[in-house]
């Protein structure tokens, strides 16, 4: 692909009329402010976004070693600003296993302390017990493979801003959402916001590590910036709405849920087509139904107490989306 032509291409993003770019390709938001469609369906890799700043650069998502190896020439072709710090807006795979890509080439990652907790649970084999995530993911992914996790080093509570006098972003922590540790990365004076996988737009969503209840309360926080431009770990740029439509969905998947949580777990399994039956019908949350359906039913059942369905326990772990 020529890069320059795509990045001049891509049309100079209104934050009020965001406009659809192609997987793979870069978006130029507005000045200094870049957005990358990462190609899940593919490789697994998550969106990245970039600002540059007086001095360096800021990476959004540390994406899978490949996916962290795709973006950077792309960035460099953008800006000759070194890239100075990636944020891991959570712990999955295909948000932070590429830390070490960038560290390699000059960059800090940077994350939420609920990552490194995450990672603590997730990641024994680093931690010295046994295998976990990573080297489970390495046995089909010859990026990781070949890499090593690399857990962020800069770390922050609730909060933490880099601003150059003209940019200003700010890492902001709501609460649990689709992990213990999510992170959002928003730019006030623009009104762009990148969410990580808190949000997304397409049927990408993994609720495993989060929980459903909580996720709909940090997504009520994050709407309270009045984002204009929502940039969402995997999927398309879109408007604001899609915070409130992603909301939309857990809400309508709980109450679906709810309406036969006291059957037992095979008989509860027997109703998802049921409730995809009824959320596929809601013209505004229909983008998120998708083959991850199950074991998002599964989650909200065990969340109010049912127990796993046993022949889904392979969903709950490992691989973080579905890509077809
Ligand atoms: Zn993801």
């Amino acid at each position: 692909m020529n890069l320059r032509f795509a990045i001049a291409g891509a049309f100079l993003l209104s934050p009020l009329s965001p406009v659809r770019a192609a997987v793979n390709e870069v978006t130029n938001l507005a000045p200094g402010i870049y957005f990358h469609e990462g190609d899940l369906k593919a490789y697994g890799h998550c969106n990245n976004g970039w600002i540059v700043f007086d001095d360096f650069i800021l990476v959004i998502d540390g994406n899978f070693p490949s996916g962290a190896k795709a973006v950077i020439p792309k960035i460099q072709a953008s800006s000759d600003r070194p890239i100075r710090f990636a944020f891991d807006t959570h712990h999955h795979g295909d948000h932070a296993y590429g830390n070490l890509v960038w560290v390699e080439n000059g960059a800090v990652p940077v994350a939420h302390e609920g990552v490194i907790a995450e990672m603590m649970k997730y990641e024994t084999g680093f931690y010295g017990g046994a295998p976990g995530r990573w080297e489970k993911e390495a046995q089909n992914r010859k990026d990781v493979a070949a890499s090593k996790l690399k857990p962020p080093t800069v770390l922050f509570k609730t909060s933490m801003a880099f601003d150059d006098g003209q940019r200003r972003v700010e890492l902001l922590h709501f609460g649990v959402a689709h992990t213990h540790g999510d992170g959002f990365a928003w730019l006030p004076k623009e009104k762009i916001l990148f969410t990580g996988d808190a949000c997304v737009n397409g049927p990408y969503n993994y609720a495993g590590d989060g929980d459903t209840g909580q996720w709909i309360r940090t997504l009520e926080a994050a709407e309270k910036l009045g984002a204009k431009t929502v940039c969402p770990g995997h999927g398309p740029v879109a408007g604001g709405e899609l915070l409130r439509e992603q909301r939309d969905y857990f809400v309508e998947l709980r109450a679906a849920v709810k309406q036969h949580w006291r059957r037992q777990p095979a008989e509860m399994r027997g109703q998802v087509q049921a409730i995809r039956a009824v959320l596929e019908k809601n013209a505004r949350i229909a983008k998120f139904v998708g083959d991850s359906l199950v074991s998002q039913v599964e989650k909200v059942y065990t969340e109010r107490g049912g127990k796993a369905f046993s022949e889904n326990k392979a969903a709950t772990d490992g691989d973080q989306h579905v890509r077809k």
